[in-house]
């Protein structure tokens, strides 16, 4: 399978050249060539979690991987569950934050990271993975590269400005994830991320590679949990043929995901993509002007996103016909009623948080009698602790995961808002 730049489409690559780069010239994003599709979906079905997802992503990395060898990786990858957990008649949640960071994130990261795993043993000198976090990503990237030979972690977070427990999920893990508070906002960290991948003599000395979520290594592994979706809902409701997925958008790459599944042959009826009040893609789908405006803050905020990344590859899908047009509408869920979707899923039992409770309203106002329902509850609710205590008035306790890193020591180190400051640490190592 080769990749190509969705910018620059003469530009190709394999898969590990895709991953190891990250984005292609112009800042282009890479795509499958092709989409590969199975006939047997029902066969698939039947297969576990980690055999299934090794056949479904085989296509895509054969050039690069042996299928034993691809086995093995999904197997350290994809340690844990995706559960399908029934909300009431027609509607249920898929459950992805039952991994060690506790958010869907754990998927992509850990796939990418056993993938750049492999790359590296080629390599005389480690790559770095250099990132900028307002949180989630930070903490499934540190805990997904954690312990691994030839590859060196840099986190940066803006010191000071996310909550302590965030901090504490990838600020103690210490050996190969180094972690620097920095002097200044998320957006600062971005911006010093970014002129070290504008330095192309960086880039090359200290292997740089970002890790974000543009990475087709991440989009692959998350097409595997819609397929295991439906094989759990078939297994409880003997037919599958009627789901309707409400996604929680931030950058779009879950979305994506959600279309590759469905054009590799998983009968999804249709997409319903849910944003909190940065509205920028419902907006553009009614009107078809492309008008991003200056990023809210919300209770969702792993959605915070006006300029969302990853649309260049559902706009490509869109176009090209690979996903019917007629299949995708979104919309956006305000704070209010957010919260109202938090209360009236605790009423039903279920303790929920702002992400996927946006997807939940989005997949109320859409879902028709004769559909099957499935929003994505992306992050455990004590990810958000705070604000689902105060909306629910109930307190709730913390998951093992959380419980144990609490109490361990913050190992970041201070760091000036400093590009040449930044320079120095990375390539003194
Ligand atoms: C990242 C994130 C999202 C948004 O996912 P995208 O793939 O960027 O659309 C939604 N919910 C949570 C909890 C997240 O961490």
């Amino acid at each position: 399978m080769q990749y190509y730049n969705l910018k620059h489409p003469q530009q190709t690559l394999g898969f590990s050249h895709a991953v190891m780069q990250g984005l292609g010239k112009d800042r282009g994003l890479f795509f499958a060539e092709r989409i590969p599709t199975f006939s047997d979906i029902d066969q698939l079905l039947s297969m576990p979690m980690v055999e299934r997802s090794a056949k479904i992503l085989y296509p895509y990395v054969e050039q690069d991987f042996s299928q034993a060898e691809l086995l093995q990786l999904i197997s350290r990858a994809f340690n844990f569950s995706a559960q399908v957990h029934a909300i009431d008649e027609n509607i249920a949640t898929l459950e992805l934050f039952h991994g060690p960071t506790l958010a869907f994130k754990d998927f992509g990261a850990r796939f990418m990271a056993q993938c750049l795993r492999e790359f590296s043993k080629q390599r005389a000198t480690p790559l770095t993975i250099l990132t900028a976090t307002s949180g989630d990503t930070g903490a499934a990237v540190a805990h997904a590269f954690y312990g691994m030979d030839n590859i060196n972690v840099v986190i940066l977070y803006p010191k000071g400005k996310i909550s302590l427990l965030q901090e504490k999920m990838f600020t103690t893990l210490g050996g190969n994830i180094k972690t620097l508070a920095v002097d200044g906002s998320f957006d600062d960290c971005q911006s010093l991320v970014k002129q070290c991948f504008d330095d192309e003599h960086l880039v090359q000395q200290v292997g740089l590679n970002s890790a974000n979520s543009i990475n087709i290594s991440r989009l692959l592994a998350q097409i595997c949990y819609y397929f295991e979706a439906a094989a759990q809902v078939k297994r409880q409701r003997g037919r599958y043929d009627d789901l309707v997925i409400s996604v929680p958008s931030g950058n779009f790459g879950n979305l994506t995901a959600a279309m590759m599944a469905q054009a590799m042959g998983l009968p999804i009826k249709r997409f319903v993509a849910a944003t909190n009040v940065n509205d920028t893609v419902p907006r553009y789908l009614q009107t078809r002007h492309w008008q991003p405006q200056p990023t809210v803050a919300t209770l969702s905020n792993a959605m915070d996103v006006a300029k969302p990344n990853n649309w260049p590859r559902v706009e490509h899908m869109l176009t090209n016909h690979i996903v019917d047009a007629n299949c995708l509408t979104s919309i956006a869920i305000d704070e209010e009623q957010t919260q109202i979707g938090m209360r009236q899923l605790n009423q039903l039992g279920y303790i929920s948080e702002p992400h996927a409770s946006v997807a939940y309203k989005a997949l109320k106002y859409q879902i028709e009698a004769d559909e099957f329902g499935i929003f994505l509850g992306t992050a455990h609710p004590a990810k958000f602790k705070d604000s689902v205590e105060s909306i629910l008035g109930t307190p709730i306790g913390l998951p093992k995961e959380l419980a144990d890193c609490a109490t361990e020591e913050i190992l970041s180190v201070p760091m000036a808002n400093d590009f040449a400051k930044l320079r120095q640490f990375l390539t003194s190592k």
